[in-house]
């Protein structure tokens, strides 16, 4: 009889779009998996193969996709469990996590790892210059799993201290008037001259970035495939790039 085959799960980062930016223990972790699990757009990003089987889930499903993945380790699969970026980043880490804690207690003796990858805010910041270069937060602007009342104070409280800013899912159909307050706040805290970027689709063939003033942006220049970064008031450009100095009085 064969030795029983020892699970895993990898909760594994893919990077912004660039197949180049994808870490090298994250194609081992791939190479060795028997199942693969995300939301759809993620997962059809990985080459199908013999001894390989693809889940995809939809977006807001994450618990059970989560649950699945810890389900399936428990019966000796190696699974890899798919973000963008970073998984640690507004994606899946946390959600295994919670379905860890609410999970049987064996599953907490499961071989699980998290692998990092080049979260959305970096790979931007990397093509605009330096803008996150001093002081920053990032903030998620969609209010699925938080009231907006929070991103407001949040958005004041940061604006006000003066840090840089990366917003991730700035804007969606199904909540436009909320990214034009964002922008009404942002303009109150930080003053109108402070630059903005809109960096759409990094690393990928659609990718599009646009720096302006804060009195210059428009709602329309985010979507949900756009990172949005915002100066402090020492923000500048020189030439083409767009730097935050290191250093502040
Ligand atoms: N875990 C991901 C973030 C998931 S939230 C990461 O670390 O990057 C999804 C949001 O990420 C999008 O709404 C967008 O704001 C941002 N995003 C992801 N990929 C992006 C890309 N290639 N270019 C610009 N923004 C991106």
């Amino acid at each position: 009889m064969n030795a029983p085959t020892q699970g895993w799960v990898v909760i594994a980062g893919l990077g912004p779009g660039d197949e180049a930016l994808i870490t090298s223990q994250v194609r081992d972790a791939l190479a060795q998996a028997t199942d693969v699990v995300g939301y759809i757009p993620y997962v059809r990003r990985i080459a199908p193969r013999d001894g390989l089987t693809l889940h995809e889930s939809d977006n807001r499903v994450e618990l059970d996709r989560a649950a699945h993945a810890l389900d399936m380790a428990a019966q000796g699969r190696r699974v890899v469990v798919v973000s963008s970026g970073d998984p640690g980043v507004f994606a899946m880490a946390s959600a295994l996590f919670e379905a860890l804690e609410a999970g049987p207690e064996a599953w907490r003796e499961l071989d699980i790892q998290v692998l990092p990858g080049i979260t959305a805010m970096l790979a931007a910041a990397a093509r605009i210059g330096a803008p996150l270069g001093h002081d920053f937060c990032a903030i998620n602007l969609s209010d699925n799993l938080k009231p907006w009342a929070l991103i407001e104070t949040r958005l004041r409280a940061a604006g006000g201290a003066g840090f840089a800013m990366a917003f991730y899912n700035p804007r969606s159909k199904s909540r436009p008037h909320q990214f034009a307050r964002a922008l009404e706040i942002l303009r109150e805290e930080c003053g109108g001259d402070t630059l903005i970027s809109f960096a759409r689709a990094v690393s990928t063939e659609e990718e599009r970035i646009v720096t302006v003033t804060l009195d210059e942006a428009t709602p329309d220049m985010a979507d949900m495939r756009t990172v949005v970064i915002v100066g402090n008031r020492d923000t500048r450009r020189v030439g083409r790039f767009v730097y935050t100095p290191r250093s502040a009085e």
